[in-house]
């Protein structure tokens, strides 16, 4: 962006101005109002504008978590540009700790909303009137949902190139390929032409520390790159790049046991779990059905046949 006014939630910001907004989310029947904190920092600089988002489901706290410590080091004040946090999303859910919306809808099948469709319709479009327009990068931090828990990766269409390169400059340990799921804040973003990473890390109402870092760590590296911060991108090792995923599922329902840690390589026909009765008499062994990097788990300790045990990689 040049010289044209920056404009969010009807203020102007000037370069080297920082603001916090507030977004009214809505009226409540106590008479209370809920809005959402919007935190934008703009660069003496021009540069690209980078939109950090967390909680997006209100129990993701470990997203929560990766936005406040980008505020809390002061690296969302950048060299360049500009950057726009918004640390809870979601903050109905957030406030009730759960995934979902107070209409009991999931906000990320809400895009691009409707400015009289439901609560969380008229939100979707706010969001998408006033500010997805003006970021040209996104990153918005997820955790596993339920009781799975996700070894820190990015997800990313790999076909989309820019959004592949990220990718392996954010340095989460796993790439993974993943299609835009209709009506999610991905998908909008995707069809308004913006650059936009999925992070997945942990699981949700948890904070995990090396989740945390990661998804920090991945921040400042895409600042880096985009010459929003000074330094160099630091990756620690090569992602592991998993074009195509595929969910072990429960061959029995029972106690479940995992004997493998998440993020590790096994080989095919590794014993990777059990599944067991209560009364010591029934215990059944899961085998990895191929060569495949684990980078989900399920720590649920009772499953039911059928249900999602391991996210792998699968070729
Ligand atoms: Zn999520």
């Amino acid at each position: 962006m040049s010289d044209k006014k920056f404009v969010i939630l009807g203020q102007e910001i000037k370069k080297g101005e920082s603001a916090i907004l507030e977004v009214e989310v809505a009226k409540l029947h106590t008479r209370n109002s809920l809005s959402m904190p919007v935190i934008v920092e703009r660069a003496k600089l021009d540069g690209p504008v980078l939109l950090l988002m967390g909680g997006v489901h209100g129990d993701e706290t470990n997203g929560v978590a990766i936005v406040r410590d980008i505020i809390r080091k002061g690296i969302h004040k950048p060299k360049r540009g500009t950057v726009i946090c918004i640390p809870v999303f979601n903050v109905f859910g957030y406030l009730n700790q759960r995934r979902e919306f107070p209409d009991g809808r999931d906000l990320n099948r809400m895009f691009p909303g409707d400015a009289k469709g439901s609560l969380a319709g008229q939100f979707a479009h706010k969001f998408a009137k006033e500010i997805a327009p003006l970021a040209d990068y996104i990153l918005d931090f997820h955790t596993g949902g339920a009781s799975r828990d996700n070894y820190p990766n990015v997800r990313v269409v790999m076909s989309q190139e820019k959004n592949l390169e990220l990718a392996k400059v954010f340095g989460a340990p796993f790439i993974v390929n993943s299609k835009y799921i209709a009506k999610s804040i991905r998908d909008l973003l995707n069809k308004i032409g913006k650059t936009v990473l999925l992070f997945e890390g942990g699981k949700s109402l948890a904070l995990d520390d090396f989740v945390i870092k990661t998804g920090v760590d991945g921040t400042l590296n895409v600042m880096r790159h985009l010459k929003m911060q000074s330094g160099k991108v630091k990756t620690r090792n090569k992602p592991v790049i998993i074009k195509k995923s595929k969910w072990i599922r429960a061959p029995y329902s029972g106690l479940f046991q995992s004997l493998v840690k998440n993020g590790s390589k096994v080989t095919k026909k590794t014993v990777i779990g059990r599944i067991s009765d209560p009364y010591g008499e029934f215990e059944k062994e899961i085998r990895a059905p191929f060569d495949c990097y684990i980078f989900g788990l399920n720590t649920a300790p009772i499953v039911y046949k059928g249900g999602a045990l391991y996210h792998v990689s699968a070729e």
